[in-house]
């Protein structure tokens, strides 16, 4: 009898932000997880200590945005106390000119996790792909394989805005795929889609983690892909959408939700907004448990008693 347990993603319902957790299946026991970026470091950790997790394969900090990394000052002292034992980590340096309280921000917490890699012998490395190469493995074996697809050193411009040098991460998983893109916009969007164009790269997955916590990008400027087309680029079924009620930015826009039920595309967000009637969280923490198959948590049951999705958005 196959014991196997399915390979377990995990969005938790962080608010506005993200944080991913991968857990990795070992016969009857989840053993090891990959985290990719962390806005609630105790949010997360409990996450590792319900299924008892004693080993981090890897950490990604997909993009320098408190939103994005956060909670892992919180995070690195729980794995530390609890002699979890960490490989790796991924980011990529922030090579923008910005000089702003974000940027000093960045520097204190390099400085703090290259203390702490030193300490306690894990690797830090830069999630840019470098020379010619397609992708950067996080992890790869006969059944999974999680590797970064962008940024290239190539990539790397005078762009002022973070969200474009995103880590994105393909995940696939005996056929299944999934995309995490962290914040990319429009323009980075653009450059990944040359690239896999150029070297007749497919990037068709069935979960889209909508990037930027669900922003609509239109489709006018040159150089950029609108959300529209990179939907028709990715074509997913499910999309994931990370976010929460927060008036600076209106995340998820409306035009977003509308051009997702358009292509009816599966639309799961991890907390409620004004737009969808601010009902309480809608799916909060979403855990997708995959095998030869996806399946979401409690998903059918669910999805009828969503106002939301029942909601005329026209
Ligand atoms: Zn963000
Ligand atoms: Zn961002």
């Amino acid at each position: 009898m196959d014991k196997k347990l399915p390979l377990k993603i995990i969005f938790l319902n962080v608010g506005h932000g993200d944080g991913i957790i991968i857990l990795l299946p070992d016969e009857d026991k989840y053993k090891s997880a990959i985290i990719v970026d962390c806005y609630d470091g105790r949010k997360a950790y409990k996450i590792l200590e319900n299924y008892n997790i004693k080993n981090i394969e890897a950490m990604i900090i997909t993009h320098f945005h408190l939103d994005h990394y956060r909670g892992f000052d919180i995070l690195f002292e729980k794995i530390k106390k609890n002699r979890i034992k960490m490989k790796n980590i991924y980011y990529m340096p922030d090579k923008t000119f910005r000089e702003n309280d974000e940027k000093k921000k960045y520097k204190m917490f390099l400085n703090k996790l290259y203390i702490l890699g030193i300490n306690n012998d894990f690797v830090i490395n830069s999630s840019c792909i470098d020379g010619k190469n397609e992708s950067k493995s996080i992890i790869k074996n006969e059944e999974i394989e999680i590797k970064i697809i962008y940024p290239r050193l190539i990539d790397i411009t005078s762009e002022c805005n973070v969200n474009n040098y995103s880590a994105v991460l393909q995940l696939i998983y005996k056929n299944n795929k999934i995309l995490l893109p962290g914040d990319l916009e429009a323009k980075g969007w653009f450059k990944l889609y040359e690239f896999t164009k150029e070297n007749k790269l497919t990037l068709t997955v069935d979960i889209l983690k909508m990037p930027h916590h669900g922003a609509f990008y239109e489709e006018n400027e040159e150089k950029t892909l609108g959300t529209n087309e990179i939907l028709q680029f990715i074509k997913p079924n499910y999309a994931i959408i990370s976010s929460a009620q927060n008036k600076k930015y209106n995340h998820p826009d409306i035009k977003t939700i509308k051009k997702l039920l358009d292509k009816k595309i599966k639309i799961l967000c991890t907390n409620s907004t004004d737009i969808c009637g601010k009902e309480g969280p809608c799916f909060d923490d979403i855990v997708i448990d995959i095998e030869n198959s996806i399946n979401i948590e409690k998903y059918d049951k669910k999805i009828k008693t969503l106002r939301c999705l029942q909601k005329d958005f026209k």
